[in-house]
Order: C-alpha cells, then structure tokens, then sequence
C-alpha cells in the first residue's frame, strides 16, 4: 500500500476529544504534532501554497452529506457527496481544488465517524429512495485510508443498507482494507482511468494505469461491484489511438458484468483553475487546443470536438460489451444525442437511469 509522506500532523482546537483525532496521531508515531486554531494557517517556509505534506485534523461544522451541486444548465446524475476531508496527497496538474479550496494541507474530518447514525437515520427516512453517495469528490476516497481507516467504518455503514450504495473513487491502487473487509455489498470501487499519456504526464503520485485495473481486478474477484470514469478526457494528436490502452486492460482483466457505470467526461475549467494550474505546473500541456465557455462559464472543447471523444470512446466500450452503464458528466441534452444516439434529457431522467443501474446490479 502506497504511504504518502506527510511531516506534520496538526490538530485544530476542537477536534482533540474525536475518536479519529485519537487514532490517527498514533499512526504516524515519528510525525511531530501540534494543536492549532482553525484560523491558523501559517506555512513553514518553503512549503508549497497546497501544502500537501500536512495532516490537518479537523471537527467539521458543516453537513457531511450534500447533494452534488451539479449546474440546472446541464443534465446533472443526482449524486450525493459525503464529505470525509478535503485536499488529495497525490497531485494531478488539472484538480480543480487547486482554485477551489482557499484553505492549505490535507484536512480530515475526525467527528465522521461520531455522525454517521445520524446520516443512517436520514437514509432510512427516504426508504423508496436510492441514495448514490461517493467520499471521492473533495479528496481521493482511498489515498489516505490508512491513516484515516475510512473504509473501516464506512463500510458497515452503506453496505448493509439496501436504499444506498457507496461509491469509492480513486486513482491509487490501496485497497488492501477493502478486500479484508467483509462488507462487500453495496460497495462501488471506481477507479478514474485516462490515457497512459494523461497518466505519467499528468497525475504525479497516482498508481499507473495498470496498477489501477489490477487493483479493480483485485477487488471484483472479492465481490465488490465496479465503476470506471473517464474524467477528464484532453483532446490532443492522437488521444484516440492512446485511449486503447485503458480499454485494453480493461478488456484483459475485468468483467464487464459486474460493473455498474463509466462515465465520461471532458476537461472544463473555471476561468481561475487555469492561473493556479499554469503557477503550479509551467510546462503542463493540458491548455494546448482551443476552449470556448460554457453555461456554466467553464471553459470547455468546442462541442463538435466533444462529441467526437465521447462517441467514439463509447463505441470503443460498447464493442467490448453492449451494457456499461455509460453516461456522461454535465453536458448538454444535445451532446448526449449526438454522441450516444440517445440522451436522458433532463436530470430526473439520468438519476432514474442511474438508480435502476442500482436496482439491477445491487439492490437485492
Ligand atoms: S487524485 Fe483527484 S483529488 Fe487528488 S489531486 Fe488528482 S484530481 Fe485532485
């Protein structure tokens, strides 16, 4: 399992009493530690603006489960985001949490573990619901479970629950605790998956392409249910031709039976990602091509362009089997027309698509 170099664990006041705070401290004997006020945000010199080699313990104040913010502008999944933390130890140059958050080092929220009844209850209340909940959002689901033993406690929690799945979504290869787990059902494993180009290029610190479809390989032999994203697609000479490779492993390893989605998505960008991504990564390549803003005023390909990845990606899939699941994040009714043949619509429509993906493969 991958460890991340982490040379400081701080504990904001407040967080000290949480079981988490407790726990994590003494995995990391040798790290020193210090207790701190939330509005504390001093970097030792020389350290990087994201910070990304501290531990910030944290009690989080706010809700843990949100409905993904999606936009009304564009067909959105109705995902729900249960927040674990925020900030990444691995750094991929196109992460939009490098203008999203304003808040330097990893920060992991140690009071989850004490409010997971209360979000089990809130669950139970909607029972003619599916919830599809996912901790990859705001940080890597896996990257720092052994630190955090996020799975340990997360697991039991969604598995047993028959209105909800639990997607993890990661680029690491960590899944050690999962396949040691009991708690299978209702459990996604998703990896994000992108050309070998994107991947060495691109996600420093991330598992290789292979390593990821081992580990999903791993995972689906231990009765765990599967999801792919491909998200975010870079239109560049030959991106097509570089794309076999995923699909080839995917191909040699995997079931297609057992997975529940793959989304596909294309690189978009607010207009300030772009000046934090160029001062952190001069030399990166993933400007290159012509952007035109979108409704959401991020910036995106031009949609013929789009169009182009997406169904030729999807055809690509479909070949290797006829029902993936696939569907694509935030675009246009238009665009999914014109790239599958077929579109949802509306976003009702793509979470009822979704949800019987559940029923199907999950909900027993
Ligand atoms: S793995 Fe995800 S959260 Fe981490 S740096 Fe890459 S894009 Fe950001």
């Amino acid at each position: 399992m991958k460890q991340f170099t982490i040379r400081r664990i701080l504990i904001e006041r407040g967080a000290e009493s949480d079981s988490l705070a407790k726990v994590i401290p003494k995995r990391l004997p040798d790290i020193p530690k210090e207790l701190v006020d939330s509005h504390d945000l001093a970097l030792p010199e020389g350290t990087e603006e994201m910070d990304k080699e501290s531990l910030r313990i944290i009690h989080h104040k706010g809700e843990f489960l949100k409905p993904c913010p999606g936009t009304k502008r564009y067909i959105c999944c109705g995902y729900q985001i249960l927040n674990i933390g925020i900030n990444c130890p691995m750094d991929c140059s196109y992460c939009f949490l490098q203008s999203y958050i304003n808040q330097p080092s990893l920060r992991v929220y140690t009071n989850l573990p004490e409010k997971l009844d209360e979000i089990g209850e809130y669950i139970d209340s909607f029972p003619g619901r599916i919830f599809r909940i996912g901790t990859g959002e705001f940080t890597d689901s896996l990257a720092l479970n052994y630190l955090t033993g996020w799975t340990d406690y997360l697991l039991p929690v969604f598995s047993h629950r028959k209105n909800c799945i639990l997607e993890l979504k990661t680029k690491t290869s960590s899944v050690q605790s999962l396949l040691k787990s009991i708690h299978r059902e209702r459990i996604v494993v998703a990896w994000s998956l992108n050309s070998p180009r994107v991947v060495t290029g691109e996600e420093r610190k991330t598992a290789s392409l292979r390593e990821r479809i081992l580990a999903a390989h791993d995972c689906q032999k231990a009765g765990f249910v599967l999801a792919f994203h491909f998200d975010p697609l870079f239109y560049y000479p030959r991106w097509d031709e570089d794309l076999e490779e995923p699909v080839r492993l995917l191909e040699k390893y995997i079931d297609p039976e057992s997975i529940i989605w793959i989304s596909l998505g294309s690189f978009r960008y607010m207009p300030a990602l772009k000046w934090a991504i160029k001062r952190r990564f001069p030399k990166t390549k993933i400007f290159d091509g012509e952007f035109v803003t979108g409704l959401d005023r991020k910036l995106r390909y031009f949609k013929p362009i789009r169009i182009e990845m997406y169904s030729k990606l999807a055809e690509r899939l479909k070949k290797w089997h006829e029902d993936l699941g696939i569907y694509l994040c935030m675009e246009s009714g238009d665009v999914w027309k014109q790239s599958f043949g077929w579109s949802p619509k509306t976003s009702i429509n793509l979470s009822r698509y979704l949800d019987n993906r559940v029923r199907k493969l999950m909900v027993g």
